[in-house]
């Protein structure tokens, strides 16, 4: 996925059914020149798949539970997803694994659950600030992929989308340089095909998050490992997507 760039915007807790139908309406005569995916809250994504009718967007859930079903209230699962054609779904992101205290056994689970359905897992991670500042980051992040990937048989790197978004630069407007975003996904990069020599590596896809803005996006996307971005903030606002589509 080197050459063609893929953005997804991540709406986190945020949009009324009103405002979600006024974003996705927004889309319906709009030429995209990258494949779109909208995390949108649960409760909506069948409404927006149904209403959406650009076939440059589709949509991810934000969150899953890895049993395929039972006594767990409030989660929702890969067959309910599937029921509902939704194809991707955000796992491991910063504020389940500090607000919800998501470890990375069961970051794991998930991503293993995904791939076993067919689903596709747009796997995060990232450092906190204090890793950055100690000069650990690269190894703190390595760590994390392997972990999650600890309990999954990789057949392709089709099957996941890899997003680094370190902590310190997720909502807070502060986002990495370019410099630093290259460096961190060219690590990633070899990480995953000296671990699997066997899978094509023109098929990694690595994300940017953290701050990511009009401002910024086209000089992040321009470096040679950065194949696109998770979008949280400037995602929200529909001409603000729009543009950071067209970048
Ligand atoms: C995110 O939450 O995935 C994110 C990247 O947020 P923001 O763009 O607001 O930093």
């Amino acid at each position: 996925m080197s050459s063609s760039n893929l953005v997804i915007a991540n709406w986190k807790m945020n949009k009324t059914w009103e405002e979600a139908t006024e974003f996705v309406d927004f889309f319906l005569d709009k030429s995209l020149d990258k494949p779109t995916i909208i995390a949108a809250p649960s409760l909506y994504l069948q409404g927006l798949h149904l209403r959406n009718k650009n076939p440059q967007i589709s949509f991810a859930a934000q969150n899953l539970y890895f049993e395929e079903k039972g006594a767990f209230t409030g989660e929702i699962s890969i067959p309910m997803l599937k029921s509902l054609s939704i194809g991707y779904v955000l796992i491991g992101h910063s504020e389940r694994r500090q607000i919800f205290q998501e470890s990375d056994e069961l970051i794991a689970k998930k991503i293993a659950a995904c791939l076993s359905h067919q689903i596709i897992p747009v796997f995060c991670f990232g450092e906190p600030l204090e890793i950055r500042e100690k000069g650990q980051e690269i190894d703190y992040v390595l760590a994390q992929i392997k972990s999650g990937l600890a309990l999954t048989q990789l057949n392709s790197f089709k099957q996941l989308v890899f997003a680094y978004e370190p902590i310190w630069a997720i909502g807070t407007g502060r986002t990495a340089s370019k410099e630093q975003a290259q460096e961190m996904h060219l690590n990633i990069f070899n990480a995953l095909t000296a671990e699997y020599p066997k899978l094509n590596p023109e098929e990694i896809t690595i994300l940017y998050g953290g701050s990511c803005n009009l401002d910024n996006a086209a000089s992040l996307f321009s470096q040679p490992n950065i194949n696109g971005g998770l979008i949280g903030g400037a995602s929200l606002i529909a001409e603000q997507f729009l543009g950071l589509n067209q970048i």
